[in-house]
């Protein structure tokens, strides 16, 4: 099999997937206005999306992601998980959702084939969740958590963005929820994306902070295995729960990277932070194209870059990332 590799040696057979970038949430590191229509899109259809999965599997891929904006706003979102879970070589259908309709339909998308969730939570005090998301959905959100476990995803992983002057006091509620809950939270450094204005120096919490914190309190540090990705791991003896960090402004974060991107408009993104996309969807017409998909994917390949230039105060071409899948 030719498998999808870059010129560092690092294999990619993790994709995410993005379906749809419109959002019904503002949160307010991501569309602090709200989702802004840009004229009629016509996102990538289940046909171009089974074709695109098959490309990428027949390369290696056995995970997809599928995510947005907020992906369950699809229609189609449950065919989709069926379509993706039921090409050869996929192994692992996972989505990230802001958890607006998981309460009613996280038992349908088990059925349909997903194996995992990660719902984004910021904040367990509902007025907080309130102010960062634009949403006052908490306890549908967790009610939507409470589901999922029901209906029997072992793995259901929960994102939370920690904000200086917001959530970030928050720590100490977010570990007394996972003392007695099996949930993997995951707190995800502050990004600077390109529409972000004076926000991330207001907010950004660097992660390292919230390392000492946690090895403070006891915590320790898995040992990654060599597919892992880039989130560092934590486990305490006296929780149920994990803690993942991911701090991309960390040293090393891109070298254990295994990811590529595919926006809603059948885009190739080498890195969440690249200046360009590579357009797929000429590809992605009929059947008979895989070969010239694979070769794209491939050429595309050589030109990934060790790592992003968030250092430098480059964010490349994304305005936020709804726009291309965080
Ligand atoms: N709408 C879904 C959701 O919110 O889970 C999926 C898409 S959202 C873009 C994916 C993840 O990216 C969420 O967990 C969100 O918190 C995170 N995110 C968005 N903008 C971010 C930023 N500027 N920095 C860090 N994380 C961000
Ligand atoms: Fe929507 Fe997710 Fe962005 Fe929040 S983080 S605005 S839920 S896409």
């Amino acid at each position: 099999m030719l498998e999808l590799e870059d010129a560092f040696a690092r294999k990619f057979q993790y994709l995410r997937l993005s379906i749809t970038d419109v959002c019904n949430f503002k949160c307010q590191y991501c569309l602090p206005d709200g989702y802004q229509p840009e004229g009629r899109k016509s996102f990538l259809t289940v046909a171009e999306i089974a074709r695109l999965t098959r490309a990428f599997a027949s390369m290696g891929t056995s995970k997809v992601r599928l995510t947005g904006g907020e992906p369950s706003l699809r229609k189609d979102f449950t065919h989709i998980i069926e379509t993706v879970a039921n090409t050869r070589g996929i192994a692992k259908v996972a989505m990230t959702t802001n958890g607006y309709r998981m309460a009613k339909l996280a038992n349908e998308w088990r059925q349909a084939g997903l194996t995992a969730i990660n719902v984004s939570v910021d904040s367990l005090d509902p007025r907080m969740f309130h102010q960062i998301t634009g949403q006052n959905r908490f306890h549908e959100v967790m009610a939507g958590i409470d589901a999922a476990l029901t209906a029997g995803f072992s793995q259901v992983k929960v994102n939370a963005v920690l904000m200086r002057g917001l959530n970030d006091g928050d720590l100490g509620q977010f570990l007394g929820w996972i003392k007695h809950n099996s949930i993997q939270l995951r707190f995800i450094e502050l990004m600077k994306t390109g529409e972000m204005d004076e926000l991330f120096d207001r907010h950004h919490v660097r992660g390292a902070l919230i390392k000492t914190q946690l090895l403070r309190l006891g915590w320790q540090q898995k040992i990654r295995a060599l597919n892992d990705g880039p989130a560092e791991v934590f486990y305490h003896p006296d929780y149920q729960g994990e803690i993942g960090l991911i701090m991309p402004y960390a040293k090393d974060f891109c070298a254990s990277c295994n990811r590529l991107r595919v926006s809603s408009l059948g885009k190739l993104h080498l890195c969440l932070f690249g200046d360009y996309g590579v357009d797929l969807r000429d590809l992605l017409a009929d059947d008979q194209q895989i070969s010239g998909l694979q070769q794209r994917l491939r050429e595309a390949l050589v030109d990934k870059k060790a790592t992003h230039f968030l250092h430098d105060g480059h964010s490349g071409m994304t305005p936020n990332l709804a726009s291309i899948g965080g």
